[in-house]
């Protein structure tokens, strides 16, 4: 079974001759060098060197500037856990001749205590991954080489501060001492010197925090800080590599079902400075803009910083625009750059780059993340450009990740500001009054229909579903992105943010207060799911479209795509979105759906609880002209497509209420003793009435209920057509099991089509076949095709009972058996290929067999339960060689590119 597909492999063990002058000549090559426009490895190398290393490399030997190091492969770390934490002999000595390349190549050396060389030591593996080691900078520094480089930069300011951040990010990286031990010192000598900022601090209150620093180091570490660099360097190599091994990234690799990796390469570089001075800075971008993918250098950068202060929000940046006022040469280079990266690459990357005294490096680079809506509008570009093909543009756009382009969106022209981030747990925006319960929530939508809810809660639950259902957007205060509000949130496709604890929530005095601000009850809020922003007020949104670059993307699909598109719709609203969004049909239309509005409810009830045929037939004559009209709308809508329409599905007791009141109403309502409708409430009881008396086993017993539905289709049909549109309907028989029952219904329809067709005087050309979600249906499918005329997977159903999980019920234990890996996903949500993929497979090649031989027809398979909208089930079924998948029609795009990724054989399925 394909399983996520992030592995990476390693390349066989290159048994190259050292040529960095370690001792034996036939030594396995650990260590990989680069700088001044050369390098042992490239990028194709990530396994092996990691992403950061192999990036270094590449950038290095296609000439952009890039301070020399030296990478320490991933191999590396995979022995020294193999060996009982000890490193290969080979290691030490290459790394000694990699670091006098770099010290040549620097003109500086290591340990020098009048101009040393300084490193920097990052870790990296193939993969981005957070837990590993942060980066150690200005290693090399001790007593007396500070004083050299005071002396050297004639910045004793520069060279003290370089020397405490080094003390406090070896103590706290590599050698386990609390930062804040560092931070409190650091604060303390602020407050004795009366100033504010650490930049106010002179070059003597640094010499002071260094003596401080080294305090706090020896206190923890229970000895010196370090005075060889060597011993500095060696010690936080090792850090790196026992930071593999990790509880973080431990725990990451294991969550993100990471397991192919070797281990973490080691990078050491020669140190560029961005704090000397005014003529120095550190900077970020992305070659393109990440959220809207627009053609624009995107970024910002400090002047006169170091490292990560550009993203630690120390001082707050400035863009990068900027920098071509602030400094125009390095701009000018910095944009050339950004183009030849992308000419190599052919990728969107994400860079960072230092500058000292006016002279610019580039520090690292690699493919940028980015919005859905970003990279559809970078690939369709890209392909402009002639830097990739449509096909790479098909596979470089996760097919899920065209969620961000069909949600609602906050109106870009909106000004929008946020009182508070929860986490984004089901995107798109949207905007409501403030309800503080489900029942509320029911309450006041029965009196104001057209009003707009959100609904705000602490946390939601199983009985919170229908005032869920009734709100524009749901805010929780706890929770993560697999609590109750967010995992049925997204099922439906409702903007959501989850565990926003700024919001407290006083259901007593009818308000929320976030900060200082109250929000009451029926005032209006907006939440964007997509960022877990928070926004009071009413935010306008925009609906979405196709148009543009998605709507171009979405044509190379259909160019390559051989599997069909239909939709999930009840209504011809839905059926005309769909169509908007490209379904090439309906693979189902549910008729219960129809059956709850207004008077049909009471005509419905009136027909469950009638004594006999004769009161059930009237109650459905009732009924009739209904449905006729709802397939009306739906053919129309539907013009020249193909419509499958499923018979009523769910048990009758469905339609009756349960409780007292409700049961007393329908006394009422239908004027019969209201023990009578306890009496069958309690006769259609059910202890499971999943596998109860549903489905095709209805009309079975009560025929006239089927009738009813297929004279509806048919004379809808005719009044369809007679207007002049196609119509292709296709009647599905749901919850078959075994041929016999479907031969008896397929033999009442044909009846009532030719009693129709008769009536009318005209015909319409139709279908009958069947779902396949009972496991019996598929391991008989040769049978069934003998007298279906089309197939269409119910995996909903059919995961449910091949596994013997009620899918109302999984919740209790679904996520012990993720975090177990007993499944590795929800089966609901993305196909089980190996056991549920095996029933579906086996039915479509011996239903299509079986209808081939018997009446030499191909019989068309289709897929309609939630998995046809998932893109991994999408290419499974692809790979099935189904006729189409139907999904619901915001997930219809999606959808679509899976199926062209599908013909494209892609590995991005899954958006990461
Ligand atoms: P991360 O994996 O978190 O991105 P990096 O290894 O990229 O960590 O290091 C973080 C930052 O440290 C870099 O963005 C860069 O600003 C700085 N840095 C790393 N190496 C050097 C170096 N040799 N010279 C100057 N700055 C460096
Ligand atoms: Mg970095
Ligand atoms: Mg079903």
């Amino acid at each position: 079974m394909p399983t996520k597909t992030k592995s990476v492999k390693l390349p066989p063990s290159r048994a190259k001759i050292s040529t960095n002058g370690a001792k034996s000549a036939k030594a396995h090559k650990y260590v990989y060098t680069w700088g001044a426009g050369k390098a042992d490895g490239d990028g194709s190398m990530k396994p092996l060197l990691g992403g950061k290393g192999a990036n270094l490399a590449e950038m290095s030997s296609i000439g952009i500037p890039v301070p020399p190091g030296f990478t320490i492969t991933t191999e590396v770390c995979h022995d020294y856990y193999e060996g009982g934490k000890k490193l290969p002999e080979a290691v030490k000595p290459q790394v000694e001749a990699a670091l006098n390349l770099v010290e040549s190549q620097s003109g500086k050396k290591f340990g020098d205590s009048h101009d040393p060389l300084l490193v920097s030591v990052r870790s990296g593996a193939a993969l981005s991954m957070p837990g590993m080691m942060n980066t150690i900078l200005n290693l090399g520094l001790n007593d007396a080489s500070v004083e050299g480089l005071a002396k050297k930069t004639g910045n004793a300011r520069f060279a003290y501060d370089g020397y405490r951040r080094l003390i406090d990010m070896f103590g706290s990286t590599a050698m386990g001492v609390e930062h804040e031990a560092f931070e409190h010192e650091l604060s303390k000598l602020k407050e004795e010197k009366k100033v504010k900022l650490d930049t106010d601090l002179t070059a003597d209150d640094l010499k002071e925090l260094v003596k401080r620093y080294k305090a706090v180091y020896s206190k923890h570490v229970g000895e010196g800080f370090p005075q060889d660099p060597k011993d500095q360097l060696w010690k936080a190599i090792m850090a790196v590599f026992n930071s593999w091994m990790g509880n973080k990234a431990v725990q990451y690799r294991r969550i993100e079902r990471i397991s192919e990796l070797k281990g973490t390469a080691v990078n050491v570089q020669a140190m560029v400075f961005g704090n000397t001075g005014t003529n120095s800075g550190t900077g970020v971008a992305f070659t393109r803009d990440p959220n809207s993918g627009a053609d624009e250098f995107f970024g910002d950068y400090l002047i006169n910083a170091q490292g990560e202060d550009v993203v630690a929000g120390i001082r707050t940046p400035e863009p990068i625009t900027k920098l071509d006022s602030e400094m125009p040469k390095v701009y000018k280079q910095l944009m050339d750059i950004r183009k030849k990266l992308e000419l190599h690459y052919k990728e969107m990357q994400d860079v960072e780059f230092t500058v000292e005294e006016g002279t610019l490096y580039m520090l690292q680079t690699r493919t940028g993340k980015r919005t859905g809506s970003a990279a559809v509008r970078i690939a369709v570009e890209m392909v402009k450009e002639g830097l990739i093909d449509e096909k790479t543009a098909l596979k470089r756009v996760a097919a899920d990740s065209l969620n961000h382009l069909l949600l609602p969106q906050l109106d870009p022209k909106a000004k929008v500001t946020s009182v508070a981030r929860g986490i984004a747990a089901s995107p798109g925006a949207a905007c409501g009054k403030v309800i503080l319960s489900a029942e509320a929530a029911v309450a006041f939508h029965e009196e104001h229909p057209e009003q707009p809810i959100m609904l705000v809660r602490k946390e939601t639950s199983p009985e919170d579903v229908a005032g869920m259902h009734l709100a524009k957007g749901i805010l929780t205060q706890t929770g993560g992105k697999a609590s109750h509000a967010a995992v049925v949130a997204r099922g439906w496709g409702k903007p959501c943010v989850v565990g926003c604890d700024a919001i407290h929530i006083d259901e007593k005095k009818g308000q929320i207060t976030i900060g200082d601000k109250v929000v009451k009850v029926g005032d209006y809020l907006t939440i964007n799911g997509t960022t877990g922003d928070v926004m009071i007020g009413q935010v306008p949104t925009v609906d979405p479209t196709i148009s543009g670059h998605f709507a171009e993307l979405m044509s190379w699909a259909d160019r390559t795509r051989t599997l069909k598109v239909r939709t999930n719709a009840d209504t011809p609203a839905d059926a005309a979105k769909a169509r908007e969004f490209g379904a090439e049909g309906i693979g189902l239309c549910r008729t219960e759906h129809m059956f709850f509005e207004g008077q049909r409810i009471v005509d419905m009830r009136k027909m469950i609880l009638a004594d006999d045929t004769e009161g059930r037939v009237k109650a459905l004559e009732a009924l009739e002209p209904y449905q006729r009209k709802d397939f009306v709308g739906i053919f129309e809508a539907m013009d020249g497509l193909p419509v499958t329409i499923r018979l009523l599905d769910p048990p009758l007791h469905e339609f009756l209420p349960h409780d007292d009141a409700g049961q007393n109403e329908v006394a009422k309502q239908l004027g019969i003793p209201v023990e009578k409708v306890k009496r069958r409430v309690e006769q259609l009881h059910e202890s499971n009435p999943m596998l109860g008396l549903r489905g095709c086993r209805l009309p079975i017993k009560f025929p006239e209920i089927g009738d009813m539905q297929v004279r509806a289709i048919l004379e809808a049909a005719i009044e369809v057509k007679k207007k002049g549109k196609s119509v292709l309907p296709e009647i599905m028989i749901p919850l078959i099991g075994t041929v016999e029952e479907l031969s008896i219904l397929k033999k009442r329809a044909l009846a009532v089509a030719e009693e129709v067709f008769k009536k009318a005087g005209t015909k319409v050309e139709f279908l009958i076949g069947t779902m396949i979600e009972i496991p019996r249906a598929a391991l008989t499918a040769d049978q069934i095709a003998e007298e279906a005329e089309f197939f269409s997977f119910g995996t909903n159903d059919l995961t449910q009972l091949t596994f013997g999980f009620s899918r109302d019920d999984i919740g209790s234990f679904m996520p012990a058996y993720i975090e177990h890996k007993i499944l590795p996903v929800d089966p609901f949500q993305t196909l089980d290929q190996s056991g549920v993929g095996q029933l579906v497979e086996m039915g479509t090649v011996k239903g299509r067999k079986a209808r081939k031989d018997k009446h030499g027809e191909h019989l068309k398979v289709g897929i309609c339960g939630e998995h046809g909208g998932d893109p991994e089930s999408v290419v499974f079924c692809h790979n099935v060689g189904m006729d189409y998948v139907s999904c619901s029609p915001f997930r219809v795009p999606i959808a679509r590119l899976a199926a062209a990724q599908a013909v494209l054989g892609s590995a991005a399925q899954r958006d990461k």
